[in-house]
């Protein structure tokens, strides 16, 4: 059975304005048998966007129409492409109860969804961890990187922990993205405790994102999680769920139902 468990739509600022019918119909000519919308989910009330164009995540207003486009589209393609509809949940620190809040509204989208980290806080404020290279290194330069990679490694740390109980998405997105620019700067010894985030997550019941969109980025050029990390996770028992982060149709399955 092949799944592309992890697809952004055009309720998504920063994505393309491809309908979502066109991401079920390429799945369905990739013989793609599942696949799931995670739309970035509104951020938390009271969270303000650092990115410039504060264009991380989709509209509050939007959430209705883009739930009654899954469900339609999972009627329509019943028997074809099993459709499904979830978001990509950002986990912010001390932003837990208003994400809560969310996740209560949508109960049924939560266990479609991913839970992702993007935003760490540093000592100078907010930060989105995978915008861009050019800002990442500047931020290294203003800052240290070791201290973004730690900022990361706790974030993600925590949101392995299942900080939203019944409610938690049941997938961990994309769990090592600091790494996405690593070949244009990294810290000389990674301070992330991988091994420990994956305990975590395990213990935790989580399945984990196995995103290939990493292989599509130059800086990175591999899948989240990396190869060692896939093998460590298999050992403790854990299952992967194989996602594309397309943003665009022509990315779905890409990198793992054919090209
Ligand atoms: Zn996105
Ligand atoms: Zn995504």
């Amino acid at each position: 059975m092949k799944i592309d468990g992890h697809v952004h739509t055009p309720f998504c600022p920063h994505g393309t304005d491809a309908p979502m019918e066109d991401y079920v119909k390429e799945a369905e000519r990739k013989g793609i048998d599942v696949l799931v919308f995670t739309e970035h989910a509104p951020l938390p009330e009271g969270f303000e966007d650092p990115v410039p164009e504060k264009d991380s995540a989709m509209r509050l207003e939007d959430v209705e129409a883009y739930l009654a486009e899954g469900a339609r589209l999972r009627k329509e393609y019943a028997g074809r492409v099993d459709v499904r509809c979830g978001f990509e949940v950002d986990y912010i620190e001390g932003f837990e109860r208003e994400t809560l809040k969310l996740l209560q509204q949508y109960p049924e989208a939560a266990g479609n969804s991913i839970l992702s980290v993007h935003f760490v806080r540093l000592p100078d404020g907010w930060f989105c961890v995978d915008y861009s290279a050019d800002a990442f290194e500047e931020k290294s330069a203003e800052l240290e990187v070791g201290i973004i990679y730690q900022a990361y490694g706790e974030a993600i740390l925590k949101a392995a922990g299942k900080p939203f109980g019944g409610l938690n998405p049941p997938v961990l997105g994309h769990i090592n993205l600091i790494h996405k620019f690593r070949k244009r700067v990294a810290p000389e010894s990674d301070p992330v405790d991988w091994q420990g985030v994956l305990e975590t997550a395990a213990r935790n019941g989580y399945r984990l994102d196995f995103n290939h969109a990493g292989r599509r980025k130059p800086d990175y050029g591999e899948t989240y999680p990396e190869e060692w990390m896939v093998r460590e996770a298999l050992g403790l028992g854990m299952k992967l769920q194989t996602g594309s982060d397309a943003h665009a149709p022509e990315d779905v399955g890409r990198g793992f139902a054919g090209e």
